[in-house]
Protein backbone atom coordinates (compact mmCIF):
# COMPACT_ATOMS: atom_id res chain seq x y z
CA UNK A 1 0.00 0.00 0.00
CA UNK A 2 1.56 3.64 -1.03
CA UNK A 3 1.50 5.77 2.22
CA UNK A 4 3.39 8.64 4.02
CA UNK A 5 5.93 8.84 6.48
CA UNK A 6 7.72 12.15 8.62
CA UNK A 7 11.33 12.40 8.09
CA UNK A 8 13.35 14.93 10.30
CA UNK A 9 16.87 15.83 9.69
CA UNK A 10 18.27 16.78 12.37
CA UNK A 11 20.31 19.96 13.36
CA UNK A 12 23.79 18.45 13.51
CA UNK A 13 23.27 16.80 9.79
CA UNK A 14 21.76 20.11 8.74
CA UNK A 15 24.55 22.37 10.20
CA UNK A 16 27.56 19.91 8.70
CA UNK A 17 26.00 20.17 5.38
CA UNK A 18 24.43 16.40 5.19
CA UNK A 19 20.71 17.66 3.85
CA UNK A 20 21.60 17.42 0.00
CA UNK A 21 23.62 13.52 0.92
CA UNK A 22 20.72 12.58 2.96
CA UNK A 23 17.96 13.80 0.17
CA UNK A 24 19.85 12.30 -2.24
CA UNK A 25 19.28 9.04 -0.11
CA UNK A 26 15.89 9.30 -0.06
CA UNK A 27 15.23 9.74 -3.81
CA UNK A 28 18.11 7.17 -4.76
CA UNK A 29 15.64 4.73 -2.59
CA UNK A 30 12.33 5.72 -4.42
CA UNK A 31 10.67 7.71 -2.10
CA UNK A 32 8.74 10.78 -3.41
CA UNK A 33 8.84 14.19 -1.62
CA UNK A 34 5.46 15.35 -0.95
CA UNK A 35 6.42 18.24 0.72
CA UNK A 36 9.82 20.02 2.19
CA UNK A 37 10.30 22.89 4.73
CA UNK A 38 13.44 24.00 6.95
CA UNK A 39 11.97 24.75 10.38
CA UNK A 40 13.58 25.74 13.71
CA UNK A 41 11.86 24.10 16.68
CA UNK A 42 10.86 26.36 19.44
CA UNK A 43 10.86 24.52 22.62
CA UNK A 44 7.68 24.42 23.46
CA UNK A 45 7.34 22.23 19.93
CA UNK A 46 9.90 19.97 20.48
CA UNK A 47 8.66 19.57 24.45
CA UNK A 48 5.30 18.35 22.53
CA UNK A 49 6.41 16.66 19.16
CA UNK A 50 8.39 14.18 21.89
CA UNK A 51 5.91 14.28 24.24
CA UNK A 52 5.66 10.03 24.29
CA UNK A 53 9.69 10.09 25.46
CA UNK A 54 8.85 12.59 28.80
CA UNK A 55 10.02 11.24 32.06
CA UNK A 56 12.86 9.05 29.60
CA UNK A 57 16.52 9.69 30.75
CA UNK A 58 17.43 10.98 26.78
CA UNK A 59 14.38 13.48 27.07
CA UNK A 60 15.83 16.85 28.20
CA UNK A 61 19.04 16.37 25.93
CA UNK A 62 16.88 15.43 23.05
CA UNK A 63 14.79 18.37 23.84
CA UNK A 64 17.76 20.73 23.91
CA UNK A 65 19.40 18.91 20.54
CA UNK A 66 16.23 19.45 18.46
CA UNK A 67 16.22 23.00 19.15
CA UNK A 68 20.27 23.50 18.64
CA UNK A 69 19.62 24.81 15.14
CA UNK A 70 17.38 24.46 11.94
CA UNK A 71 15.80 20.53 11.02
CA UNK A 72 14.40 19.98 7.64
CA UNK A 73 10.88 18.19 7.71
CA UNK A 74 9.82 15.93 4.63
CA UNK A 75 6.84 14.10 3.99
CA UNK A 76 7.70 10.99 2.14
CA UNK A 77 5.92 8.79 0.23
CA UNK A 78 6.13 4.39 -1.16
CA UNK A 79 5.10 1.70 -0.94
CA UNK A 80 5.17 0.61 2.76
CA UNK A 81 7.38 4.16 3.33
CA UNK A 82 6.96 3.88 7.09
CA UNK A 83 8.99 0.15 7.35
CA UNK A 84 10.79 1.06 4.41
CA UNK A 85 11.85 4.91 6.09
CA UNK A 86 12.68 2.88 9.03
CA UNK A 87 14.61 -0.29 7.42
CA UNK A 88 16.94 2.84 5.31
CA UNK A 89 17.66 5.10 8.20
CA UNK A 90 18.32 2.27 10.48
CA UNK A 91 18.45 1.12 14.55
CA UNK A 92 18.66 4.40 16.64
CA UNK A 93 22.52 3.99 17.48
CA UNK A 94 24.52 4.39 14.61
CA UNK A 95 27.17 2.25 15.56
CA UNK A 96 24.46 -0.69 15.75
CA UNK A 97 22.90 0.52 12.25
CA UNK A 98 23.89 -1.42 8.95
CA UNK A 99 26.56 -0.10 6.94
CA UNK A 100 24.52 1.35 4.06
CA UNK A 101 21.45 2.71 6.41
CA UNK A 102 21.76 6.52 6.87
CA UNK A 103 21.88 6.66 10.24
CA UNK A 104 25.37 4.71 10.37
CA UNK A 105 26.85 7.26 7.50
CA UNK A 106 25.57 10.31 8.71
CA UNK A 107 24.52 9.51 12.66
CA UNK A 108 27.64 10.92 15.62
CA UNK A 109 25.68 8.98 18.80
CA UNK A 110 22.52 7.76 20.03
CA UNK A 111 21.39 10.93 19.85
CA UNK A 112 22.90 12.93 16.99
CA UNK A 113 21.67 9.89 14.60
CA UNK A 114 20.98 12.33 11.98
CA UNK A 115 16.87 11.64 11.02
CA UNK A 116 13.97 10.97 12.42
CA UNK A 117 10.98 8.51 10.83
CA UNK A 118 8.00 7.75 12.04
CA UNK A 119 7.44 4.33 13.90
CA UNK A 120 4.19 3.38 12.95
CA UNK A 121 1.45 4.34 10.36
CA UNK A 122 -0.54 6.30 12.67
CA UNK A 123 2.01 8.01 13.97
CA UNK A 124 3.18 9.23 10.57
CA UNK A 125 -0.48 10.81 10.52
CA UNK A 126 -0.17 12.41 13.14
CA UNK A 127 3.11 13.60 12.71
CA UNK A 128 2.71 15.18 9.00
CA UNK A 129 0.01 16.90 10.14
CA UNK A 130 1.56 18.77 13.07
CA UNK A 131 4.54 20.37 10.31
CA UNK A 132 1.92 20.51 7.37
CA UNK A 133 -1.58 21.00 6.19
CA UNK A 134 -2.94 19.03 3.52
CA UNK A 135 -2.74 22.59 0.73
CA UNK A 136 1.01 22.29 1.83
CA UNK A 137 1.30 18.67 -0.06
CA UNK A 138 1.37 17.61 -3.30
CA UNK A 139 -1.50 15.27 -4.26
CA UNK A 140 0.29 12.29 -5.96
P1 LIG B 1 13.97 6.31 17.08
O1 LIG B 1 14.30 7.74 16.64
O2 LIG B 1 14.91 5.30 16.50
O3 LIG B 1 12.52 5.96 16.88
P2 LIG B 1 13.31 6.67 19.88
O4 LIG B 1 11.94 7.02 19.42
O5 LIG B 1 13.46 5.61 20.93
O6 LIG B 1 14.26 6.26 18.66
O7 LIG B 1 14.03 7.98 20.45
C1 LIG B 1 13.79 9.25 19.90
C2 LIG B 1 15.12 9.97 19.77
O8 LIG B 1 15.66 10.18 21.08
C3 LIG B 1 16.23 9.20 19.04
O9 LIG B 1 16.14 9.28 17.63
C4 LIG B 1 17.48 9.86 19.59
O10 LIG B 1 17.71 11.13 18.98
C5 LIG B 1 17.09 10.06 21.05
N1 LIG B 1 17.49 8.89 21.85
C6 LIG B 1 16.92 7.65 21.89
N2 LIG B 1 17.57 6.81 22.71
C7 LIG B 1 18.60 7.52 23.23
C8 LIG B 1 19.66 7.22 24.13
N3 LIG B 1 19.79 5.99 24.66
N4 LIG B 1 20.54 8.19 24.44
C9 LIG B 1 20.43 9.43 23.89
N5 LIG B 1 19.45 9.79 23.04
C10 LIG B 1 18.54 8.85 22.68
MG1 LIG C 1 10.83 6.91 17.70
Amino acid sequence: MQERTLAIIKPHAVSEGFTGKIIDEIIQNNFDILAIKKIQFKKEEAEKFYQIHKGKFFYDNLIKFMISGPCVVLVLSKENAVKNFRDLIGNTDPEKAKNKSIRHKFGLTNRENAVHGSDSLKNSKKEIAFFFSNADIINI
